[in-house]
């Protein structure tokens, strides 16, 4: 029997053992939790308690659950790091685990769960220098691919989606900046004081630098890092304009995040992969097939490391390394 949960209600947490379905569910998640190192116990009860709430609120009315997870925007463009602007076997094997854990979601839950993937590629695909052609391009064959996998409880939502209908993407970017967005100069205040918006500014110039010096590039190093330090407000900004949006129309759904959280968030970070937590993302890297487990690196140290390409459907599609035999 499920109790019902009255909005504002504060749901205690089961004993760890206890056999609360919701708790059960959520134990399903925090498995993969991904944690700052240090920050939380294994099983975080302040962490919990958000999430806690709104699944048992859906498991009390029979819904299916609803997890959305801002992810899988575009890939690099940097081609040191990834092999095209498609998805590839890095995407897959993210895209398969996400089900297996809906499946495992299942048995303890008939109704299950379901991921929407809200892919933000569109959001600020034109400061991270991935062209509206490309992001729709990924778009489409992550659909295509989860058709392909039978990935069924996975969903992708994207700003497209917001105007369905409509094709000038400049147009939607302006639309949710006007709408969802804080003022640039109030994300440049939030990061000038320093903790958590600045060590996120820094982790995002990182990204952006790195992204601008693919093989491709013929400016300076310096320039670069100028260019990137620009555009990290703007995409800090889009972001959040985008987060904003789903809390908006996604209200029931528990909030996930490729990102580590703070303990207690309103989101709870998770990990997109079986395997080492890792800061690479399937869009950031390619999958590196070693001794038959995936694994995610920057392809540039695939080849370095010796690993060889394998194609897939014509296109290239991960890496196969052998530690075994060198
Ligand atoms: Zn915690």
């Amino acid at each position: 029997m499920v109790k019902t949960v009255l909005p504002g209600e504060v749901v205690p947490i089961s004993r760890p053992g206890g056999d609360d379905p919701a708790d059960a569910v959520l134990r399903l998640l925090m498995a993969y939790q991904r944690r700052l190192p240090g920050e939380h116990p294994e099983r975080c009860s302040a962490c919990a308690a958000p999430h806690l709430r709104k699944i048992a609120a859906a498991m009390a009315t029979g819904r299916e659950i609803q997890l959305v997870l801002p992810a899988f925007p575009a890939k690099s463009p940097n081609r040191a790091k990834t092999l095209s602007h498609l998805p590839d076997m890095a995407e897959r094997v993210a895209l398969e685990f996400l089900q297996s854990v809906c499946d495992r979601v299942e048995r303890v839950y008939p109704p299950g769960a379901r991921f929407v993937i809200c892919s933000d590629g569109r959001v600020f695909g034109d400061l991270i220098g991935v062209p509206d052609s490309d992001v729709t391009a990924y778009r489409t064959e992550l659909l295509a691919m989860i058709d392909r996998i039978g990935a069924e409880r996975l969903d992708v939502f994207d700003l497209d989606d917001v105007h369905l209908g409509f094709d000038d993407h400049s147009a939607m970017r302006e639309h949710l900046v006007t709408h969802y967005a804080e003022p640039l100069e109030s994300v440049r205040a939030e990061v000038k004081a320093g903790g958590q918006a600045l060590s996120i500014y820094r982790g995002m110039t990182r990204f952006l630098f790195e992204d601008q010096l693919g093989p491709d590039y013929e400016g300076s190093r310096a320039a670069a890092l100028r260019e990137a330090r620009r555009r990290a407000y703007g995409v800090i900004q889009r972001s959040r304009a985008w987060g904003a949006l789903l809390a908006e129309r996604f209200t029931d759904a528990v909030r996930l995040s490729i990102h580590p959280q703070p303990c207690g968030a309103e989101k709870l970070g998770v990990l997109l992969m079986e395997t080492a937590d890792t800061w690479l993302t399937p869009w950031h890297g390619v999958a590196v097939m070693v001794d038959g487990r995936p694994e995610l690196a920057k392809r540039a140290d695939a080849e370095r490391l010796g690993a060889t390409l394998v194609r897939r459907g014509g296109r290239p599609s991960h890496y196969v390394l052998s530690r075994l035999t060198g």
